[in-house]
């Protein structure tokens, strides 16, 4: 591949996850507010401050690039929340509504952490060592927060069973 249609796929790449991590921004207070189990609600919470400042990491990295992150809406993570959106409509308990907050925020996050892969790598490749080092502390992020969300699941799952029990 030549290097100008890398550093054009990267900036579009790029463009995808400013715009994905916009509409997070706006959907996730609804899903603090939807959530039921404390620590579930601290989870969004806190991801929520993470993502201010992976927004401000996109935003370095254009000012870098000299190019602007508008121009480009995210269809992927449009769909992702609207299905998110969809689920919580219906009439749910609060453990199983917990449980559809936590499903649509996994593929939430697998989706950024697919897109940010694929960025880091074209950074490398690109030799923008400093981009590199910023999208690599978001990816952590994602992947913590990804695996905080299968552990909470794996908790409200047994709580909403002991109480079938009981
Ligand atoms: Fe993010
Ligand atoms: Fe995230």
């Amino acid at each position: 591949m030549e290097i100008d249609s890398l550093r054009k796929l990267y900036v579009e790449e790029l463009k995808d996850l400013y715009s994905a991590e916009k509409q997070i921004l706006q959907a996730l207070p609804k899903m603090v507010k939807k959530a039921s189990n404390p620590q579930l609600k601290a989870g969004f919470e806190e991801h929520l401050r993470q993502t201010e400042e992976q927004v401000k990491r996109l935003e370095r990295i254009f000012e870098a690039l000299g190019k602007s992150g508008r121009g480009k809406k995210c269809k992927g993570m449009e769909g992702l929340l609207e299905e998110g959106k969809e689920v919580m409509q219906e009439d749910m308990d609060e453990e199983t509504r917990d449980a559809a907050l936590i499903a649509a925020a996994q593929r939430v996050e697998h989706y950024e952490i697919a897109g940010y892969g694929t960025v880091r790598t074209y950074a490398q490749l690109l030799g923008e060592d400093a981009a590199v080092r910023l999208l690599q502390q978001t990816l952590d992020e994602e992947g913590a927060t990804d695996k905080k969300l299968t552990a909470l699941a794996e908790a409200i799952n047994v709580e909403a069973m002991e109480e079938i029990e009981a």
